[in-house]
């Protein structure tokens, strides 16, 4: 395993998001994890973001346990609340084909928000096969299979403070 972001790049930059999406939402924000793999993006993200915010949960699953896209997209958890006239930010681990992301916003944006963004901790911009907006971006990576700060291989590695590739 090679480490490619360390934990301390990875808050550094966490802490640069929060800043930007308190700068743009300073009434507050209501941010939406996508399950599993941004978890621990989340819980670095909402406890660095200085106003008000609160937090649902949804789960898609795009991958199985493969570390190929499948271009399928399946909505297995709901939001607790209706988004009308809120300010959402849609909190994605990481953002490849943009197939799983492109569901979501079209799901998201016809509960009506007042304004739909999306931050992601990764973005890989070679694999993309459809054009999906990211408000806000932690690191462009090259097309690598990354673990850890929540993304997985199989269930593992979810747990480790840095990002990595498996070699
Ligand atoms: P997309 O729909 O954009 O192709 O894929 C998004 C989802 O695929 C992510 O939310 C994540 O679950 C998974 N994924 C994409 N690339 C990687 C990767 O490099 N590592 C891991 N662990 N999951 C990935």
């Amino acid at each position: 395993m090679t480490v490619l972001i360390s934990a301390d790049d990875i808050q550094q930059r966490v802490r640069a998001l929060a800043g930007q999406i308190h700068h743009d939402h300073p009434d507050g924000v209501h941010l939406i994890a996508v399950l599993k793999g941004a978890f621990v993006f989340l819980s670095d993200l909402a406890r660095a973001i200085p106003g008000h915010c609160s937090l649902d949960f949804m789960a898609v699953s795009s991958y199985g346990t493969s570390t190929k896209s499948s271009g399928q997209v399946q909505l297995l958890k709901d939001l607790e609340s209706g988004l009308e006239g809120r300010d959402v930010v849609v909190v994605e681990d990481i953002v490849d084909t943009g197939l799983t992301l492109q569901y979501m916003q079209q799901i998201l944006r016809a509960r009506s928000p007042r304004h739909l963004r999306t931050a992601c901790l990764l973005s890989k911009p070679s694999r993309r096969q459809v054009d999906v907006t990211v408000d806000y971006v932690g690191f462009e990576i090259e097309d690598r299979f990354v673990v850890g700060y929540g993304l997985d291989y199989a269930e593992q590695y979810r747990n480790l403070p840095y990002i990595a590739v498996l070699d």
